[in-house]
């Protein structure tokens, strides 16, 4: 007898005496019986036995490989290689395919007895095509669909309540979250000299916000809860379906303060970098201040602008305009931001929004310039005329009162940008995001959305409904950002 068949039938005699601790008694008797009566030629009796045998081994394998394969797990692993970006889509009401990595979908789809392509094709269908729906991967076997649906997954995508395009193209968006919240988001494109468009997303990180600064209408409506990871994700990917191009730049400056939330915005943040493929340079973290984050997002070492909301060059004044700056005093602000330089190599760039006949004084700039220069050099100052609100008592500062304080700081060697107001029409410019449903959610459900109340910044008509962002441009005139 050769090798080839010593080897054969040890394998044989293995797997039989494998599978007859395991499963045998009643198929093995059956099937042998079954052999022995069946008539076959003498010499092939020994070679049609171990066929049959090894058939009887597959058929048996198959409730065997069923019986002591571990128990489906729908929990991923958090993620191998980033430990402090651990997965909170497992955690919640649902289960949420986006926001998930490459390797969190492989193991997915291996945990659902799939193979590990089709992890590959679930991160093709989420990132590259946008989908919005399991059903809708139609590439990926229907068993497998509906195994995730059962097990509760969604792809964590919310509808688009309301656009309301801006004149100048700026776009806002309401997103629907599950538990019938609103949140907005702001699309911004902008054409440079050579013609070519960068499209910058405005994305908020909370349901409203808690800290009340003085000059911004999302404060002003309160505070619901922090978004998840995914739902900062998400409203990139509703304004690259609404402008039908890649956003390239994402500014954390929308609703709420990213520092409050900012294990999801870091979450969001690497997975716009790594999977939505948009350059760390091309996003700006905004903060107001809130103690010890800083630090703590310095640790992490991002190549994205740090962006501080300073508002005032003195704490007393600050704290007129940011009433959480009581609890911040801004030489413990000052020196986190110069920590921060230190750790990351990455300037600190300031955001001043100016108040007519609060803080947009020559003496303010001055002021200003003394306690940048005091802190280190090289810094960057945003001014940004205030944009009006409703119910607040501020008022937008004249374009001499603006020139007059950006030419101060250029004069004390303070780099200096005036930002350009956008959106203002649809109340979606800086300071300006606030929805009525911020606190109380929508009361009907996700099917009647034609029976909401607009929102409160529907004031100002409401442009255009999301399949229609083409149709009419507003009529109004400037605005600010924060
Ligand atoms: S400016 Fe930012 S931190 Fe202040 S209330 Fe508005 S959203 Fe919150």
């Amino acid at each position: 007898m050769s090798d080839c068949c010593t080897d054969f039938d040890s394998v044989i005699s293995l797997k039989f005496s494998f599978l007859s601790i395991l499963v045998f008694p009643f198929h093995l008797d059956y099937h042998l019986k079954k052999l022995c009566l069946r008539k076959v030629p003498s010499s092939f009796s020994l070679s049609y036995v171990k066929v049959k045998m090894l058939a009887l081994f597959e058929q048996c394998s198959m409730p065997l490989a069923r019986a002591v394969r571990p128990p489906r797990r729908t929990r991923v692993r958090p993620y191998s290689t980033v430990v402090a970006f651990a997965p909170s889509s497992t955690r919640g009401n649902s289960q949420v395919l986006l926001g998930l990595s490459e390797n969190d979908l492989q193991q997915l789809a291996l945990d659902f007895g799939q193979q590990s392509f089709r992890g590959k094709q679930l991160y093709h269908l989420i990132y590259k095509r946008k989908l919005r729906e399991i059903q809708d991967f139609i590439q990926v076997p229907l068993g497998f669909r509906n195994d995730l649906e059962e097990a509760g997954w969604k792809v964590g995508r919310s509808p688009i309540f309301r656009t309301v395009t801006a004149a100048d193209g700026t776009v806002k968006l309401l997103l629907k979250l599950e538990d019938n919240r609103l949140i907005e988001t702001v699309g911004i494109p902008v054409e440079d000299n050579k013609g070519s468009v960068r499209l910058t997303a405005c994305v908020s990180s909370q349901v409203g916000c808690p800290l009340r600064c003085s000059f911004c209408a999302t404060g002003k409506g309160g505070f619901s809860r922090n978004l998840r990871r995914h739902e900062i994700v998400e409203q990139v990917l509703a304004i690259e379906e609404v402008f039908k191009r890649r956003v390239t730049n994402v500014v954390f400056m929308g609703m709420g303060e990213p520092m409050l939330n900012l294990k999801a915005v870091l979450e969001a943040h690497h997975c716009l970098n790594k999977d939505v493929q948009i350059g760390q340079r091309m996003m700006t973290i905004s903060t107001v201040g809130v103690p010890n984050t800083i630090k703590k997002l310095a640790s992490h070492k991002l190549q994205s602008t740090l962006a501080v909301s300073l508002h005032a060059p003195n704490q007393k004044l600050r704290e007129t305009i940011v009433p959480s700056a009581k609890s911040y005093p801004l030489e413990a602000l000052m020196r986190d931001c110069k920590e921060y330089f230190r750790e990351t190599s990455r300037r600190v760039s300031f955001e001043y929004a100016l108040l007519a006949g609060i803080n947009d004084k020559v003496d303010h700039a001055v002021e200003l310039a003394e306690l940048l220069h005091q802190w280190g050099h090289g810094y960057h100052v945003n001014l940004i005329p205030f944009n009006p609100i409703e119910g607040s008592e501020y008022q937008r500062p004249y374009k001499k009162a603006v020139q007059a304080f950006a030419n101060a700081l250029e004069s004390s060697k303070i780099t200096v940008s005036v930002r350009q107001t956008r959106g203002l029409d649809a109340n979606a410019a800086c300071g300006q995001l606030r929805n009525e449903f911020q606190k109380t959610p929508l009361v009907t459900d996700s099917d009647n959305l034609e029976s909401q109340p607009l929102i409160e910044f529907q004031k100002t008509p409401l442009v255009t409904d999301s399949d229609n962002l083409e149709s009419q441009p507003l009529n109004t005139n400037v605005a600010v950002t924060c």
